[in-house]
């Protein structure tokens, strides 16, 4: 991004008002206004995302994925193709990509710039993945990031942190807990958590649930 735009950028947001919601407002109302937007439809859609769509629906990708080898192999190769198979597309969706942990590997996601985020999988992000905080530490210290999340791991398991841009949204498949052999893919479901998804979190483990 250029200086000229970051200077455009900002000369543009100082008309409007400072706090975000009041942003939002306005720019609904006068949308609403000059009939560019049905306050409808509008609604239906911030109900639909609000209620309907949610972290359930990565829940069962991550657990389709545990489950069958030829699913995971797909999801791991073309993710929006898999997850639109399960019938989650739409919004935020276009392309998707997942990330499988590893003992080796553990994946994290974050968008630096604003707040990104896989929607058909996981809904609407929380109010964290959208801080300031959040967005810039994530980066510079992951695993103090992590540890205040609850989640240690081993010093030789490398951090990736991935920035979620417009084009390119993340899914953690988390790695499947122990003691879940032949599961159904609803009972593994439930152990998989929004925050396993983002890479703040792990996978719930059979006794965590009991
Ligand atoms: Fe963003």
């Amino acid at each position: 991004m250029s200086d000229d735009h970051d200077h455009h950028h900002h000369d543009q947001h100082s008309h409007l008002p400072p706090d975000p919601a009041l942003r939002v407002q306005a720019l609904e109302t006068l949308l609403v206004r000059k009939g560019l937007v049905d306050p409808a439809s509008l609604n239906a859609i911030i109900d639909t995302y609000a209620n309907e769509v949610g972290p359930q629906n990565g829940a069962r990708v991550v657990a389709t994925a545990w489950a069958d080898p030829a699913y995971r192999d797909w999801l791991l190769r073309d993710a929006t193709a898999a997850i639109g198979d399960l019938g989650y597309e739409g919004r935020q969706g276009e392309h998707i990509v997942a990330l499988e942990n590893t003992p080796q590997v553990h994946n994290m996601v974050v968008c630096t710039l604003c707040s990104c985020y896989p929607w058909p999988v996981l809904g609407l992000p929380p109010a964290w993945y959208k801080s300031e905080a959040y967005r810039s530490r994530a980066v510079r210290e992951p695993r103090a990031v992590l540890a205040e999340f609850g989640v240690a791991l081993p010093e030789e398991t490398e951090i990736r942190v991935w920035d979620s841009t417009s084009e390119m949204r993340y899914l953690v498949v988390p790695r499947r807990p122990p003691g879940t052999e032949g599961w159904s893919v609803e009972r593994l479901a439930e152990l998989v958590t929004r925050d396993a998804m983002i890479g703040t979190g792990l996978a719930r483990t059979p006794e965590e649930t009991a």
